[in-house]
């Protein structure tokens, strides 16, 4: 699955996330949980569907994962930990905590670390809430994906949208105060009154009672390979155009701004600055993380990793006292500035700061990039000062492009 972002809106102020990060920064720690109950039909991640019994294996590899990245941060504090998936709820909070505290014993963690986790509404209840709140999760990210039964259904969920409500409920009931919705749009046959809908339920509360702090909005980009690619080939399913795709993006963009909400990344909304995830942002200030779990990436002292991405395997390396790293890449420093501003281009808000770059890179941005940065600014696709570099609404809509430019 590749899921597109919606178009930009005017940048305004900033809320402090300086892009890039320098190379002693607070890091991330990534740990992936590779197991669903079921495969959604447009679902590309590394995830595997009636592994569950592999789980307590799984937490052990994790915990011994994380011992194998310790030396690489040394004493450097990590700033947030993020559970991801496949289905982290999956996870008995037992299980969440072991993974956490084998995390606090193996990195620094700061105090007011954020500390998420991705679920699924079906999982989710208070008491659920309650055991992963003690275990250390301060921040829970539900996948509404839409609260249309049919929309529902075309992306291949079981839950419905009382699951979700449901869900937020029982998150806020149980003393989350940072609750983060991922809906998707443009699934095929959404009509922009469905779309509005979704928007204007979470946003009056309708779902749980209280809007959520944050919401993810990813445009649906069917993958080749996935079932619902195939179902697009045969006919049985029809994808929107670009041209729709963009008003799902306008209406998203006009309905969350006239409510006060911050778009800080692309696909990103925050119901204040301080609900910004902190986790994604050290991805997109091209920071340091580590990557723990089958299939995870980490990114650390100039090296790129991949670990081995088969449930099994990634725990027979472990238990075997292996390292499962199985593909690292060093990145040249021409290619690390390049995705400096590939990724905090992203940060709609604070963009690329003239300063980190030099700090990070030893070098002017301007001097690295001066012709292309001149070019995009005169086609209306970058806004430079004397502080940062930013997209353009209209660069916004064209980041992909945009970005391709400093690759
Ligand atoms: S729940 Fe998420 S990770 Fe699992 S198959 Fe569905 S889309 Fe993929």
């Amino acid at each position: 699955m590749r899921l597109s972002a919606p178009a930009a809106p005017e940048a305004a102020s900033t809320v402090g996330f300086e892009a890039p990060a320098q190379l002693d920064a607070p890091y991330g720690v990534y740990i992936h949980i590779p197991f669903c109950d079921h495969i959604c039909p447009y679902c590309d991640f590394n995830t595997y569907a009636g592994q569950s019994e592999r789980i307590p294996a799984y937490v052990e590899a994790v915990k011994r994962d994380a011992e194998h990245w310790s030396p690489r941060f040394d004493r450097r504090a990590a700033a947030s930990v993020f559970i991801g998936g496949g289905t982290p709820s999956l996870l008995a909070p037992s299980q969440i905590a072991e993974i956490l505290a084998a995390c606090r014993e193996t990195f620094v963690i700061a105090d007011d670390a954020e500390i998420s986790m991705e679920s699924n509404p079906s999982d989710l209840t208070e008491r659920y809430c309650v055991g992963v709140i003690d275990a250390g999760v301060n921040r829970i990210s539900i996948g509404a994906q839409t609260l249309d039964r049919r929309g529902l259904r075309v992306l291949g969920r079981r839950h419905e949208s009382g699951t979700t409500a449901a869900a937020v409920k029982a998150a806020r009931a149980a003393g989350f105060t940072n609750i983060s919705l991922d809906f998707i749009f443009g699934w095929p046959g959404q009509t922009l009154d469905q779309w509005r809908s979704d928007l204007d339920r979470v946003l009056h509360g309708e779902v749980g009672g209280s809007p959520p702090d944050h919401l993810s909005l990813y445009g649906l980009i069917v993958e080749p390979g996935t079932p619902m690619a195939d179902a697009v080939r045969r006919g049985i399913l029809t994808p929107v155009d670009d041209d729709a795709a963009a008003d799902f993006t306008k209406l998203a963009c006009t309905i969350l701004d006239e409510a006060g909400w911050l778009r800080y990344e692309i696909a990103n909304w925050a119901s204040g600055p301080e609900k910004a995830s902190r986790h994604n942002a050290v991805y997109w200030r091209n920071g340091d993380y580590a990557g723990i779990g089958a299939g995870a990436h980490g990114h650390v002292g100039g090296d790129r990793t991949m670990n081995q991405p088969a449930p099994q395997r990634y725990i027979d390396a472990l238990r075997d006292g292996r390292s499962p790293i199985t593909n690292t890449e060093t990145i040249t420093e021409r290619t690390a500035m390049g995705e400096t501003m590939m990724l905090g281009l992203r940060l709609l808000q604070d963009g690329v700061s003239r300063k980190a770059f030099r700090l990070r890179h030893g070098i002017a941005m301007e001097a690295q990039f001066g012709p292309s940065l001149d070019r995009l600014r005169d086609l209306g696709l970058l806004d430079i000062d004397h502080e940062r570099v930013r997209l353009t609404e209209r660069g916004a809509l064209l980041a992909n492009s945009v970005c391709a430019e400093f690759l």
